[in-house]
């Protein structure tokens, strides 16, 4: 019996991509912001609608470097979401930042920008959302509340790559975004991440953090770390560019296949937008409600002995993790932790067979029937 798991990476033919590296040869030029990794730079602020697209190994030190250039004070407070991938909490903490817990929206399951208020005291100085699943948050009225409060507001859009919201990029909104490249996102470089951001100061505080903080060959500006892409994963991000919108194309037949199949089955509940905006087709969460019969756990089980690994994504929340629990109690999140019980990511990815995903959403049918 065939495996199939919950994601699988996109990746070139294979062609295009030794063509893509084969100048290296010539070049000796691996890595420290070469030709590919500039070239990638401005194709990526070109298709994600940014001003500044700045990139890095991956999303999480991108993330992790964007919270250090703004120099919060240590033990600052930052509003996030625990319904996250551990990525997120943990830029927070390894930064020397407060983790301030927020419940998200029972329907998608993104921050719910009405309990933020709330939880704002002196020591407060950032917003940290999450655009879960390439479900947007609510960046109206986020806008609203992190100006008038002065807050800065930074997106991890891991999810969200290639998404317009009012005809503007998603990276675009708040003072800057995280996406992420990695292997199993809908669009990949291997590993690898950007931020987009408009602040001029914070772009240049960003280049010189990701690497050693060396302004020139005299002068070492900040105590910076070391997240160079190197040309290989640019090239492969170079090459995947050009494919993004058949990568797209081709996710939304496996996702409405899943659709069609799994709308109206008793206890299948699907997660769906509340903002409008465009979609990129990144996952497929479904919710095991009570009156499906069998648990989320027993429908994971069930799925497993039949060779399909779909994934608890996200369970737990990050305030339940071990590392965390007990330790940032402020801000209740009975929400956050109801929906981590319930959700099942199931495999999707570019050309998954819809024999597979007949064959999946016929085994969650039948189940529901005989219980
Ligand atoms: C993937 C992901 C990250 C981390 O990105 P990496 O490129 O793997 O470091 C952060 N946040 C979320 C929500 C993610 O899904």
């Amino acid at each position: 019996m065939e495996k199939i798991f919950v994601t699988r990476p996109t990746l070139p033919p294979f062609e295009e991509y030794v063509d893509e590296i084969r100048g290296i040869w010539d070049s000796h030029i691996l890595t420290n912001m070469g030709p590919k990794h500039q070239k990638l730079e401005r194709e990526l602020e070109n298709y994600l609608k940014v001003e500044n697209a700045i990139l890095f190994t991956n999303g999480h030190s991108a993330l992790e470097l964007l919270l250090s250039a703004y120099s919060f004070p240590p033990g600052s407070e930052v509003i996030t979401t625990p319904y996250t991938f551990a990525s997120t909490t943990h830029a927070i903490v390894r930064n020397g930042l407060v983790p301030v817990f927020c419940d998200i929206n029972e329907d998608d399951c993104t921050i719910d920008a009405d309990k933020i208020e709330t939880l704002i005291t002196d020591k407060t100085v950032a917003i940290l959302p999450v655009h879960v699943y390439g479900n947007i948050c609510d960046v109206d009225k986020l806008d609203k509340i992190s100006k008038a409060h002065d807050l800065k507001l930074v997106y991890d859009s891991a999810h969200a790559f290639g998404i317009e919201y009012k005809r503007r990029g998603i990276g675009s909104f708040g003072d800057a975004s995280m996406f992420s490249f990695h292997a199993t996102k809908v669009f990949n470089t291997i590993e690898g991440g950007l931020i987009s951001c408009k602040d001029k100061n914070t772009v240049n505080r960003l280049i010189d953090l990701k690497n050693f903080g060396i302004r020139n060959e005299e002068r070492v500006i900040v105590e910076g770390s070391n997240a160079k892409l190197n040309e290989f994963c640019a090239a492969m991000g170079i090459c995947n560019l050009k494919h993004i919108e058949k990568t797209i194309e081709n996710r939304r037949i496996v996702y409405e296949r899943y659709v069609r199949q799994l709308i109206g089955v008793k206890g299948i509940e699907l997660i769906y937008p509340r903002i409008p905006a465009t979609k990129n087709f990144a996952y497929f969460p479904i919710k095991i409600k009570e009156d499906y019969g069998i648990s989320r756990d027993g429908l994971y089980d069930l799925l497993k002995t039949k060779g399909i690994y779909a994934r608890k994504y996200f369970y737990p929340i990050t305030n339940e993790f071990e590392c965390y629990i007990g330790k940032y109690t402020k801000g209740k999140t009975p929400i956050a932790h109801k929906i981590s019980s319930e959700i099942l990511t199931l495999p999707m990815y570019e050309n998954l067979d819809l024999e597979y995903v007949d064959k999946i959403c016929s085994i969650i049918r039948q189940t529901n029937r005989i219980v």
